[in-house]
């Protein structure tokens, strides 16, 4: 079965990594340091990966605030819910926010455009 977790804590998730990587990428180019050139690309290129990671935490942000609070029925604790569906950040409950989807089994397509409306 396919895990499940918040969107806004996979985004974090994915900007993190994004950091892990450049800094990855920069510590690599510390060996090609008898190649000045080699050694700059790799600089830059983990520069690159940490700058799209500032870009990635400033969407969260933005996505943020497009987000609803609700208070989770599981943990009661305030979660934000992303679109039509999403989980719990704490205890990954599943929560929507259309009434017609309630008590359905959890399933990320509903996040898709329904087409025949
Ligand atoms: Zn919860």
């Amino acid at each position: 079965m396919a895990k499940y977790s918040s969107k806004i804590n996979k985004i974090r998730t994915f900007a993190l990594s994004l950091i892990f990587i450049g800094f990855i990428v920069m510590y690599i180019g510390i060996f090609f340091r008898t190649s000045p050139l080699v050694m700059t690309i790799f600089m830059l290129l983990g520069m690159l990966f940490i700058i799209a990671s500032t870009v990635t935490y400033f969407w969260i942000g933005m996505l943020s605030t497009k987000s609803v609070q609700v208070v989770c029925p599981n943990c009661q604790r305030h979660t934000k819910v992303l679109g039509r569906v999403d989980m719990c950040m704490y205890c990954n409950e599943p929560l929507t926010l259309d009434p017609k989807l309630e008590g359905i089994e959890f399933d990320e397509k509903y996040n898709r455009k329904v087409k025949n409306t």
